[in-house]
Parts: structure tokens; C-alpha cells; sequence
């Protein structure tokens, strides 16, 4: 028996034989809630599109999500933006968030503790870009060699504006500019992990250099840190569902698309399990994997699927550990060398005193050690940093396999456009072509990109 019929949007069992092509009264159909599909949704309801989402999970908000932890919300991954991510701040304004109440924002300050020696590096109150560069000339804990090494990197990079003419490994680029190994340990290791979440003997010198650029060129507030203060949920994904439905739109969780109807070389629709629903705009919003599963049947877009198919991936763990309220670290965000956190958040900033968020990227020997086994490691290396060496009362550890897709250099060849072959199919997400490595804003962009394209092949 045939899946019933109907048109994205409409709960009614409809034809689609008679509708025109892309106007305002056809809904559009994005499929994926995450930050990707919820940009494009966000940003054509807008606009006065009306826009069906269909999600596969039973909440919004994919890799950026909020999860239970005994009487708490945590996120499935402590997450940190910049000051830099423009669209992800302009799209968050625009439905009407207000930064002050969703972000803690710092001018940017690493403090990185280990491998013998402290290092403490803030921008400085000084025109953009002397205010990182003065900031690395001030820089504690590096000596004057390695912090004029540093500057003159920044510089040259600078002055051909961050630019490659070919892609190359980060540590690659840090070695022709004449990086040291220890500053390459101590500064640029943990900001390429932080930023690529890929080593620097794999990563992308092209994606990390975009990185940079956006963070240490124009507005001296692009280099800021935001800190979520409240659940990854709130923050953008549930306020973003709620004004695509308060325009008229309509978003399904646990609703996922099984199978992409082309007919012609144009998109008719998609099947869920029990339903087919006609569309003739799609926003394809759904992680690579998925997207290429998706895509592969199809032969003007197998191609493509063969290249997503070719994507690795990264992981990213965080163990949480719950502490007396009173606990807290001496910085918001501390980096760590030669421990299995890298990363510390202390989430007093989120109204969750003490709590702690160690983040650990990509796989190492932690992959292979039990839950139970990477608390206690965990919980040693974080007691030393707190006053008295407390133990946690309570503690979990989410492992996000697929975190990130492998930002390598590289990589670019194997991104798709958002613009398919197929007529009215659009993809989004973080990894398609933005430049950018797998990020919040790479998936706002892409997203955001898709629904501009179906607006300009609206326009008469
Ligand atoms: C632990 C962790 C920490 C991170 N830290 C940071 C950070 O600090 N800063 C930063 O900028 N970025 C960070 N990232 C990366 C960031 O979260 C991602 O780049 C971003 O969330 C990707 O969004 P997306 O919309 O492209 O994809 P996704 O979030 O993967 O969204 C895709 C959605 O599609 C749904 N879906 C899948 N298949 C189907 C189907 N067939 N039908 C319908 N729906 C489907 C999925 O359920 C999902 O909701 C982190 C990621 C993780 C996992």
C-alpha cells in the first residue's frame, strides 16, 4: 500500500499536480532540527515563508542539545562561540534573544596550565589587530623568542589576509612560520583542537587560518568568548521552533525522512516511514552520514554521497562532574596539557555552581578506558586545581562519537555546495562548503545560505 499524501505543511491529504513553483503560500520542507535546519527555517519564516520541519529525534537541536543529568539540564558538549560567529548572533537577535541574557561574554583570555610552565594570554584594550597582537607580545608564561615568533606569524598571516594558496596541515604552517615545539605544544595545539577539534597533524591550515581571521581581524569584539549561560536548547533551538511556528510554520519531532522523491531531475517530496509529503523546495539539514544515505540512490547526486561517504569524523567527550555548590575553578575556561581533559568549564557561568565540564577532543587513550575509569583519572587532574581537592558528588560522561567531521587539509574537496543538481534540493549543515570547520556558525551559515538561495529563485 502507498504511504498517504501530503503537501509539506498542510495536515490534509492533498495533490501537488497544480501547484506553482516556489511562492510564499507553499510551505518549504527543511529536514533536521538542528542549528542548520533550524537557520534556514528561522530565516525564510522570517520572511514570510511558511516552512514544515521534520526532525528524527525527539527534540530540536542535533549535535547542540540539552540532556538530563539527575535534577539538571546539561548539554551533550560544552560548547563556546566567539564574538566572530556574526550570522549565529545576528539570526539569535533577530527572534528576539538577547545577548546579555544567553551569553557571558569575555574579551578573549586562555589561561593553559601544564607542561611545566603556566601560560596566560588576553587581548588587549587596543585597536584591532594590535589588541592580539599586543596581547601575545604581553603573554605570560612564553618567552620573549617564542612571543616574537608568535607576532610575526600573526602578522605575515595578517598582511595576505589569511590566506593559502594550497591547503596544508596545521603543523605544517607552524613549522614554515617558524613556531617552536613548545609553543606549538602549549598555545597553538590547544587552540586547533579547540577550534578544528582535529590534531594539528591532520588539520586544515585553510579552515584554521578562517578561524583566526575572523577572530583577530575587523571588530576588536571578534575575538570575545561567549559562554553559554543557560542549556544549548535555550539558546537558540527551542526559541527558534517557537517562531517558526508562531509563523505559520510547523515542526515534527520524531518524524524522519526515509527516502527523497526526484522526479525529472526536480524534488516532488520525500517519504517518512508512514507518509509521503510533496515539496517542491527541500532543505536537505541532516548530519553527512545521513545526508549521503539519503542522497546515494539518487544518480545525479550519487557523486556526492560518494564523497560524503569519504568524510571521517572526530569525537568530542565530556565528563561533568558535580561538586558542592560552593567549588569553583580560578577561571571561567582553563586549558590543560598532558591530562585527559584539555579543556575545563566551570558552569557557575550557566547557573549551575559547581558543576565542571572536562572536554576532550578527538580520541586518545580515553577512548579505550571505561566510564568509570576516565571519572577517576578526570576527577584526580581537575582536584588539583581546585582549593582542598574536593571529589565530585555525582559525575557522567557523554561520548559524542561522530562530534565533528575531520577537518583535514584537504577536506574542501570532499564539502558540497549547498546548491545540488537537483532542482529545489538544498544542503545545509556544518559540513557542507563554509570555509568553516564543523561549528555552530558553519552550520548557521550554511543554513542561512540555503534559505537565501530559495528566496532568490523565488524572486520573479
Ligand atoms: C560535544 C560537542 C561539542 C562541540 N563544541 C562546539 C563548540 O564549542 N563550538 C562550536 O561552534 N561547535 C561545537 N560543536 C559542533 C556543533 O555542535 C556542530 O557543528 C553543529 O551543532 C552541527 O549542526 P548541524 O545542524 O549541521 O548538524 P546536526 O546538529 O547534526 O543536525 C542534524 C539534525 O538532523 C536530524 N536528522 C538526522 N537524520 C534525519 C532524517 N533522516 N530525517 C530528519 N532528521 C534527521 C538529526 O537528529 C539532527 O537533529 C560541538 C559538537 C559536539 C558534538
Amino acid at each position: 500500500m502507498k504511504p498517504p499524501v501530503t503537501v509539506a505543511g498542510s495536515g490534509s491529504n492533498a495533490d501537488d499536480a497544480d501547484l506553482p513553483a516556489v511562492m510564499k503560500s507553499k510551505p518549504i520542507l527543511v529536514l533536521g532540527a538542528g542549528w542548520a535546519g533550524l537557520a534556514a527555517g528561522v530565516e525564510l519564516a522570517a520572511r514570510g515563508y511558511s516552512v514544515q520541519v521534520l526532525e528524527s529525534a525527539r527534540q530540536p537541536g542535533g549535535r547542540a542539545r540539552c540532556v538530563r543529568f539527575g535534577e539538571l539540564n546539561i548539554d551533550n558538549g560544552q560548547h563556546l562561540l566567539i564574538g566572530a560567529y556574526r550570522e549565529t548572533l545576528r539570526l539569535m537577535e533577530s527572534i528576539g534573544l538577547r545577548e546579555s541574557d544567553i551569553f557571558a561574554r569575555t574579551p578573549l583570555r586562555l589561561a593553559i596550565r601544564g607542561h611545566g610552565q603556566d601560560l596566560d594570554l588576553a587581548s588587549l584594550p587596543l585597536p584591532s589587530p594590535m589588541h592580539i597582537g599586543g596581547g601575545l607580545m604581553r603573554a605570560r608564561g612564553l618567552s620573549l623568542r617564542q612571543r616574537g615568533a608568535a607576532v610575526k606569524m600573526a602578522y605575515r598571516l595578517w598582511r595576505r589576509k589569511f590566506a593559502l594558496a594550497e591547503d596544508c596541515t596545521v603543523a605544517m604552517l607552524l613549522e614554515h612560520e617558524g613556531q617552536n615545539t613548545d609553543l606549538i605544544r602549549r598555545l597553538w595545539e590547544p587552540l586547533c583542537l579547540a577550534t578544528l577539534n582535529t590534531p594539528i597533524s591532520r588539520a586544515s591550515a585553510r579552515a584554521f587560518l578562517a578561524v583566526l581571521r575572523d577572530a583577530f581581524t575587523g571588530n576588536r569584539g571578534n575575538a570575545d568568548l561567549l559562554i553559554p549561560r543557560t542549556g544549548l536548547g535555550r539558546i537558540f533551538p527551542v526559541p527558534a521552533v517557537d517562531f517558526i511556528e508562531q509563523r505559520d510554520g510547523h515542526v515534527q519531532l520524531g518524524r524522519r525522512a526515509n527516502r527523497l522523491l526526484i522526479e525529472d531531475n526536480r524534488i516532488i517530496g520525500i517519504e517518512t516511514g508512514d507518509k509521503t509529503v510533496l515539496a517542491d523546495q527541500v532543505v536537505l539539514a541532516v548530519p553527512p552520514v545521513a545526508a549521503a544515505r539519503l542522497l546515494q540512490p539518487h544518480s545525479a547526486l550519487a557523486g556526492t554521497a560518494e564523497r560524503l561517504f569519504q568524510l571521517s569524523y572526530e569525537s568530542i567527550t565530556t565528563v561533568y562532574l558535580h561538586y558542592p555548590e560552593e567549588v569553583r575553578l580560578a577561571n571561567a575556561m582553563l586549558g590543560l596539557i598532558g591530562t585527559h581533559a584539555q579543556w575545563v568549564f566551570d558552569r557557575s557561568l550557566c547557573g549551575q555552581p559547581g558543576l565542571m565540564a572536562a572536554v576532550i577532543s578527538t580520541d586518545g587513550p580515553h577512548t579505550l578506558m571505561e566510564n568509570r575509569q576516565l571519572i577517576a583519572a578526570v576527577s584526580e587532574e581537575i582536584s588539583r586545581l581546585l582549593p582542598g581537592g574536593p571529589s565530585p558528588l555525582n559525575s557522567a560522561v557523554i561520548r559524542e562519537k561522530r562530534a565533528t567531521f575531520a577537518c583535514e587539509a584537504g577536506v574542501d574537496a570532499l564539502r558540497p555546495e549547498a546548491r545540488t543538481p537537483v532542482t529545489g534540493l538544498w544542503l545545509a549543515g556544518d559540513y557542507t562548503a563554509t570555509g568553516y570547520p564543523a561549528t555552530l556558525e558553519g552550520a548557521v551559515r550554511s543554513g542561512v545560505q540555503c534559505a537565501r538561495h530559495i528566496m532568490d529563485n523565488a524572486r520573479p
